[in-house]
């Protein structure tokens, strides 16, 4: 592409985009090659359930050791692996990985969930329900301990997602509506969703003790929840008095480093699961 430059010598089209669009594109082809060289993990992070004062759930989130960049966080390739279509390749293997780890720990007799995060671009696939279907059957798992997490924002609307989420539900798999309270839901629609459960974003947390705006809305949404028979999560709790407030506002359950940071799957059974007995 040629851009003509202005009269006083800068271009639209400058040297700092085209270094931004070069390096987009190599982005590409490291991910092709992460597929490819299988680069990426699964690390878990624990889900605590207040009531029962123990771990109950773990969330998947994928991470990326890059053999020379070394770690790179999900925020900053998920964005762009949904720009170019590679979030399907990506969401194909952390459906697949977690779904594999699920069933050895429900042959084991835990009685754990995992939550796996889908991108908006997955669930609006033509193939998504056969293909979670399809990961169900092949790994045999109980679908009842597999949790599908959807970030609350304006893709999810109308009725064709609606019905994307029944179909899922229909499955036997439990859903998650994540960062709640960051995007535009109203009300009256998640009324209309088949969801079982919800997680406040931590932006709300983060404020829960000295903003009371923040305590409000997470009071309403826990309120709302109840009404609607949905279980909450909070996220991102970092310190002992978010997670007091929140047991004593009736929120079920919390994940954040208060419980742990996400940790590789050796880690986290030798921390959870060595020497216990499995129930
Ligand atoms: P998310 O699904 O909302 O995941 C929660 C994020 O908050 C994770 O960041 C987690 O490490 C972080 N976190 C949890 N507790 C705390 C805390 O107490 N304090 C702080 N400061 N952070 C906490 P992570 O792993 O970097 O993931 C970021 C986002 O990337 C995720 O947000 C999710 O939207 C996306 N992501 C991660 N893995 C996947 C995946 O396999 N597929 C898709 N589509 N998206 C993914
Ligand atoms: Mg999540
Ligand atoms: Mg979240
Ligand atoms: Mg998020």
């Amino acid at each position: 592409e040629t851009k003509k430059k202005g009269k006083h010598g800068f271009s639209i089209y400058n040297d700092s985009m085209a270094h931004h669009h070069n390096k987009k594109i190599r982005f590409k082809n490291d991910i092709d090659k992460a597929i490819e060289e299988k680069q990426f993990q699964l690390y878990y992070q624990p889900q605590y359930n207040l009531n029962a004062e123990k771990v109950v759930a773990v969330e998947a989130l994928i991470r990326w050791i890059h053999p020379k960049k070394g770690f790179i966080s999900p925020t900053d390739f998920i964005d762009i692996a949904e720009q170019t279509g590679q979030i399907h390749p990506i969401g194909k293997w952390v459906l697949q990985e977690a779904c594999e780890q699920l069933k050895i720990w429900q042959d084991r007799g835990l009685a754990w969930k995992v939550s796996v995060n889908i991108s908006p671009k997955q669930l609006f696939k033509d193939d998504f329900i056969e293909l979670v279907f399809n990961i169900i059957s092949e790994t045999n798992i109980d679908p009842k301990y597999l949790e599908l997490e959807i970030t609350e924002n304006i893709y999810i609307n109308g009725e064709y997602s609606i019905m994307k989420l029944r179909k899922l539900k229909e499955l036997g798999v439990s859903l998650a509506i994540d960062d709640f309270g960051t995007g535009y839901s109203s009300l009256q629609y998640l009324k209309e969703l088949p969801i079982d459960v919800i997680k406040i974003d931590k932006l709300f947390i983060d404020g829960i003790l000295n903003n009371l705006n923040d305590l409000s809305i997470i009071k309403g949404i826990i309120t709302m929840a109840k009404t609607l028979d949905l279980k909450i999560i909070a996220e991102g709790v970092e310190i002992e008095k978010q997670m007091e407030v929140l047991k004593y506002l009736g929120c079920d359950m919390i994940q954040g480093y208060i419980i742990e940071k996400p940790i590789p799957i050796n880690e986290l059974e030798e921390r959870y699961l060595h020497n216990k007995k499995m129930t």
